[in-house]
Formats: C-alpha cells, structure tokens, sequence
C-alpha cells in the first residue's frame, strides 16, 4: 500500500520549522543561535527535538530502526497527529471499536473528523467482518485497543490480522497495557504490514504518567510526516531525562510489572468471591473489568471511603461495570474490605 497516498496532500509540501539546533552540522561549543539565557541551569538549553538519547534505548529495547520510532507528549500527541495527518476534517471519517478508549473519538470530533462505531462481541472480542463493512471510501484510520481499555482483554492477533489485510488505510493498536501481557506487541508485524501502526506509552507499566511519553512505531513514511507535524520541542529536557531513566533500569519495572500481576490474580480471586459481584472479566492490563450488583451505589460507597474507582457502566455492553486499577497489596485488600462492608 502507498502510505504516501494516504497523507493529506496539503502535508506533502509543507516545510515544516526549522529550529535553531537544526540550522548546523558539526558540534558547537559557543551557543548563541537560540535566544536562550546563557547562564547555565540545566534547564536554560531548548531541548534536543530529536530525542535522538531516548529513541535509541527505545531502539535497543524494543528490537526495531530509529527511523519507525516517534516519541509524544503522552500517546494522545500521536493519535492527534495521526488523525492531522492522514484525515480531511469534514470529509474523512475513523472507526474506533466501542467499548473502548476516550480520547480516539475525542480528538477525532475535536478535529471535525466523522467517528464510525463497529462494536466488540459480548465477550469483547473483534469481529472483523463487521469493522469491514463500516468502511468507506473515506475511512483513513482504525483504531484498535488491545489489551483493551476499559475491558483489559487482548484482541484476537488473527483478527487485527484480518483487518489489516482487508483495509486500504492505517490500522492503530494501541498497545498502552502490552508491558501486563502474556502476548506480544504487534511491532514484530511492522515489516509485514506496511499500514500498521503501534502505540505505547511509559506511562501504565513505566510508571511515569507525570512524564507523558507516547511511543508510536510504524513504517518510516508514517514516522516521518508526524516528524514533520510535530511541535519541535514536543518533549522537555526533564522529561527525556527521566524517560532514558526508566528505560535504563528495566529490571526494577520488570519486578514491579511481576508484583502487579500478581495483585491482579489476587485481586479478581477476592472481587469474584464478594456477593455484590456479578461478573470479573479477566484481564491482560493493571485494571479489571468487574461487573457489579449497582454500579452507581456502589461507586458511591467507595467513594465515601475515599477509594476512587472508574465507573464504566454507560459504556456499550459495560452495565453495571466497574474498572479498577491494580493498586498495591494493601491498597487491595483495603478495596477487598470496603467493599465487603457494602450494605453492611
Ligand atoms: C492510559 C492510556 C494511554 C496512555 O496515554 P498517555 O497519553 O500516553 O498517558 C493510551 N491508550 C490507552 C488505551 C490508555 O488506556
């Protein structure tokens, strides 16, 4: 598939800004191209707009070219640049696969791209077959969520397949929970299909929410028109800094990703034996899908013991759902207790 063919035409000239650091080649010893204050702080430098430090741990880490990695403020910097790039407001139109993440149909509307709605079976799976024929000549993008957020399911690999196969246009999988999987990334696909697309994030298992560091990996074509898009310092000096941190100390992460796995076996063991419990969805992320007597009563009660919870309940096929985010052991068995003290 020509991916070239797919970007909006008007990006395909555009000259993106060119930022001082860019302006020369070789290595400078006297800065006086930036209008920055001189007097060293560690923070009066613009930051590096490459993020060439941090890209290439995350080259290492991950097995894949510099050239198919972007970094983002947050992932939500990726799926709106994505939708910039690729999507004509007021013509073109996305599909997203309800129930599923927010910010897909946010940033869509908020960019006047039409959302189309294919939704996942009772049991959250996809169904290829039904995404297909939502397509339009106008359908630039489809969001997939896997594992999915708010369920915590995978997606069936043979059916992101199917879909990928099937559709002239880019296929995202936000990958955002993949680090509390047994499945692995689709990133090993990427030679395979030149339309996909894959989205992490540092902040679930990373731990480093406050950061807000998006990862995207797809094909250079891809890659590089959201280069061009991008605001040239989309991501702070501390933030790179930290980033490379984390990334450089994988095995404290592993360690934690082991425990919260464990936590999310101990804690759908606990919710399943409660009697306000209906249904525990299993789950691939740091969260669990459960489905409750009274969502909203019982939202209420945790809320009035200062245990803040997601209610999920007005999502499609969610009634009465709860999601809950793996805390620590004690956080846990507090949740566990509160909640046997529901209607007590
Ligand atoms: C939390 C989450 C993200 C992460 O967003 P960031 O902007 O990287 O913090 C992305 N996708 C899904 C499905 C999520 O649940």
């Amino acid at each position: 598939m020509d991916i070239t063919r797919l970007i909006r035409p008007h990006l395909l000239g555009l000259t993106p800004y060119s930022s001082a650091r860019d302006d020369f080649d070789g290595t400078g010893h006297v800065f006086l191209d930036a209008n920055e204050n001189p007097y060293d702080t560690g923070l009066n430098r613009y930051p590096d707009p490459h993020q060439k430090a941090l890209k290439q741990r995350i080259a290492e880490l991950k097995g894949i070219d510099i050239q198919n990695i972007f970094v983002g403020n947050g992932s939500d910097e990726p799926i709106d640049l994505l939708l910039r790039a690729f999507c004509e407001p007021g013509k073109d139109n996305i599909i997203i696969t309800p129930p599923t993440y927010g910010m897909y149909k946010v940033c869509a509307q908020l960019n006047n791209i039409q959302v189309l709605a294919a939704e996942l079976t009772e049991n959250f799976q996809l169904e290829p077959s039904k995404i297909l024929k939502q397509i339009t000549s106008s359908t630039k993008i489809i969001f997939l969520c896997s594992p999915n957020n708010p369920t915590g399911n995978c997606l069936n690999k043979e059916s992101i397949r199917t879909v990928l196969e099937n559709f002239n246009g880019l296929v995202v999988v936000d990958e955002a929970y993949i680090d509390f999987s047994e499945q692995g990334s689709l990133i090993t696909n990427l030679t395979a299909f030149n339309n996909l697309v894959v989205l992490q994030t540092l902040s679930k298992a990373w731990g480093l929410a406050a950061a807000r560091i998006g990862l995207c990996f797809a094909q250079s074509q891809v890659i590089d028109v959201l280069k061009k898009i991008k605001p040239p310092y989309n991501i702070s000096t501390p933030n790179q800094t930290e980033a490379l941190k984390v990334l450089r100390n994988v095995n404290l992460v592993r360690q934690q990703i082991l425990k919260i796995q464990q936590q999310r076996q101990w804690l759908a063991t606990a919710l399943q034996t409660l009697p306000i419990t209906r249904k525990v969805y299993p789950s691939d992320a740091n969260f669990i899908l459960v489905q409750v007597a009274d969502a909203d009563a019982i939202y209420r009660h945790l809320v009035g013991h200062g245990i803040i919870v997601r209610n999920r309940s007005k999502e499609p096929g969610c009634s009465d759902c709860l999601r809950i985010t793996v805390g620590t052991q004690p956080e846990n068995q507090h949740l566990i207790d509160t909640l046997n003290k529901y209607g007590a």
